[in-house]
């Protein structure tokens, strides 16, 4: 067992300037961050906060340029699979079938073909896509498509999901529906999941804990615990209480100059 005091994913004071040519873009100054296993946190902010830098610094896509980015203590080098990213479009194999989209990372790393069907169908089920596990993703609703990708990134032995607006894209009720699922699957799975987004009712919705972000540079202003009962009523009073908190929360970067 993990040391439960152990965060999953910490940052200690990270910073992230990026370089092209002469200038340089300051996305994030002195963020501290640290997420523990099986939590849900969103990050929200206005456009470029350092939402993705931050979560792709998670990722190990980018290398923080100071302070400390470790998962379970560990200093992150570089992407693994311990950390999987769920891409806007799923990232499916259109011409794999949803076993072998899910079997795919225990393939690609040459496990014997049995324990690689074996490992897919235990997560075909835990997301609830037995009767699917020969169909292709062409054939998927968005949902199932998300299904898809969450088990692909848990075959691959992933403690902790990385989502950067996912549902941006999505019309109202299909993005609605894609939250309940993913927090059905979240509280099933017991995943960790960071996720990126500027709706401050998905951010409600969804998380355990919002991390609150502003530009010129990127930095976390705040974080709030939403203790709201599951599932989550968008039209109680509590629900708007959030709402109204979040949202002078994040209006009240308006006016200052960006940097
Ligand atoms: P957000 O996801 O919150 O919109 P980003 O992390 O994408 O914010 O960007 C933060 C800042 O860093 C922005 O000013 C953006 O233009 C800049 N930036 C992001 N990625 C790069 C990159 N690869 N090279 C240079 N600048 C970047
Ligand atoms: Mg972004």
């Amino acid at each position: 067992m993990r040391d439960s005091s152990i965060p999953i994913l910490e940052m200690k004071n990270a910073g992230k300037i990026y370089t092209q040519g002469a200038r340089s873009i300051e996305a994030l100054r002195g963020a501290n961050l640290a997420v523990r296993k099986g939590e849900f946190v969103c990050l929200i902010g206005a456009s470029g906060c350092g939402k993705s830098t931050l979560l792709r610094m998670a990722a190990g896509f980018e290398a923080a340029t100071s302070g400390d980015t470790l998962m379970w203590d560990v200093p992150i080098t570089g992407p693994g699979p311990s950390r999987g990213m769920v891409f806007q479009d799923y990232g499916l194999f259109p011409w794999l079938s949803v076993r072998d989209n899910i079997g795919f990372g225990p393939r690609s790393r040459g496990r014997p073909r049995a324990e690689i069907k074996a490992t897919a169908d235990h997560f075909i089920e835990l997301v609830g896509l037995q009767n699917f596990a020969e169909i292709y993703p062409h054939q998927l609703s968005g949902g199932m498509k998300q299904r898809v990708a969450i088990a692909r990134v848990l075959a691959n032995d992933a403690e902790m999901v990385l989502m950067d607006e996912p549902f941006g894209a999505l019309d109202a009720m299909t993005r609605e529906r894609l939250q309940d699922e993913l927090v059905e699957i979240w509280s099933r799975t017991g995943l960790t999941v960071l996720f990126v987004t500027h709706a401050i009712d998905e951010a409600i919705f969804l998380a355990d804990r919002v991390v609150v972000m502003s530009p010129g540079p990127g930095r976390i202003d705040n974080e709030y615990t939403i203790d709201l009962p599951r599932p989550r009523d968008v039209a109680s009073n509590d629900f708007n209480e959030w709402r109204r908190l979040l949202s002078s929360q994040l209006h009240s970067h308006h006016g200052r100059k960006a940097g």
